[in-house]
């Protein structure tokens, strides 16, 4: 066997949502919307089945979803993008990160990641010989350490791992800080994977993808998902916008690991990317109305709540409470005795001593499933 795959750890989000499954608990935990995506986008699916188009798509993605894909860089970013030669569509964002780093790095080379990271970087990273170099953000608010991201780049770097708005924190990197990201790479001559599947869930804070920035055209990998967008993390649609040689080398990568992505998908995702600028701005708005609820909630029971500036997750401080033992003991305990279920921060670490007081609870649920998740909170803490 593997020796790296045969000691990695059932990943924490299906450990923890078999947990709640098993208590009965509203599910905070793994991230995912409780209702459906748009009707229209399920109708575009279906009738795409329908008409038949069922045998292999062509490897890149269909056309349509391409073009859609390079116009919604245009539409919000002022991105010009070739869609026949800087846009690959994935199995979603998990296999675009994956293909990526295929793509771009070597066994022996660095890839700078900032912890806490989700939680498919560094074992991907590791997967393919490279060597992850973590750097920590620090809470409460994760500002970016220059002089440890500094020192973090060196003669072996590749690339750097880059996830605004991130998860778990919630972050959404400041011009500022994309600036020292940007002046790093220029320096170092290397790349950037910019995981940027909450580019349209950000409240009030502005997401600037890094490839927008001077000299960081070249020098970007940028990934989306429908699973995000549209609120249907089911479907597994990721698409990657790259400049050409790199997004030809992603397009192998592809080839190797799935090849295609479902036809009637993509064809219902390139609906989805041309829907009205109402449709975003509205997606965002009511993510934001439940980061509210939630995070109020959450100080009324005794959690001091960090701030979060997009994604679907708000993370706690649990010490407020009294509870003296670590976040995954509070999890658990959370789970069996409030029937509330959340997600140990610590488990986005890959470094000895992480912070071990913090949860990650999902806003991504029903208004009334958050109120009750908090009544729940209320009588059993
Ligand atoms: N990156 C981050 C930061 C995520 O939170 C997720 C969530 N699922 C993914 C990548 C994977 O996205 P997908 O479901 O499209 O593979
Ligand atoms: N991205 C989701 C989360 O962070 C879950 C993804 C998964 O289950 N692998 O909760």
């Amino acid at each position: 066997l593997n020796s790296m795959l045969s000691g990695l750890p059932t990943t924490i989000f299906t450990v923890m949502s078999a947990l709640a499954v098993r208590h009965g608990a509203i599910n905070l935990g793994q991230g995912f919307p409780d209702t459906e995506g748009p009707a229209d986008l399920v109708e575009a699916a279906a009738a795409a089945l329908r008409d038949g188009r069922n045998q292999y798509p062509p490897l890149t993605g269909v056309p349509e979803l391409r073009e859609a894909v390079a116009r919604s860089n245009a539409r919000f970013h002022n991105l010009t993008v070739d869609p026949a030669s800087e846009v690959i569509v994935t199995s979603g964002a998990t296999e675009a990160l994956a293909a990526s780093l295929m793509a771009l790095v070597d066994p022996g080379d660095e890839v700078v990641v900032l912890e806490p990271l989700y939680d498919t970087y560094v074992p991907m990273i590791r997967a393919l010989g490279a060597i992850p170099r973590p750097v920590r953000l620090t809470p409460p608010d994760w500002s970016l350490p220059r002089a440890e991201l500094a020192a973090a780049f060196g003669p072996r770097t590749k690339a750097i791992m880059l996830n605004s708005p991130m998860n778990p924190t919630g972050k959404v990197f400041t011009p500022d800080e994309l600036a020292i990201i940007a002046d790093l790479l220029a320096r170092h001559d290397a790349y950037a994977i910019c995981d940027e599947v909450y580019e349209h869930l950000t409240f009030g804070a502005r997401h600037i993808p890094l490839m927008t920035l001077p000299g960081m055209r070249d020098r970007c990998v940028r990934i989306g998902s429908a699973g995000k967008s549209f609120s249907l993390t089911g479907w597994k649609v990721g698409y990657v916008t790259a400049p050409a040689a790199i997004a030809a080398c992603v397009a192998k990568a592809h080839q190797l690991l799935t090849f295609t992505t479902a036809p009637n998908l993509q064809r219902a995702v390139a609906v989805g990317l041309d829907k009205d600028t109402d449709y975003f701005a509205t997606l965002a708005s009511d993510m934001q109305a439940r980061r509210d609820l939630l995070s109020n909630g959450l100080r009324a029971v005794g959690f001091d709540v960090l701030p979060c500036d997009g994604s679907y997750f708000v993370v706690a401080d649990i010490r407020p409470t009294g509870f003296t033992g670590d976040d995954m003991a509070f999890c658990h305990a959370m789970t069996e005795h409030c029937r509330v279920t959340a997600i140990p921060v610590s488990a986005f670490y890959t470094t000895p001593d992480a912070p071990t007081h913090l949860v990650r609870f999902a806003f991504c649920k029903q208004e009334p499933v958050l109120v009750e998740a908090i009544a729940r909170l209320r009588a059993g803490l």
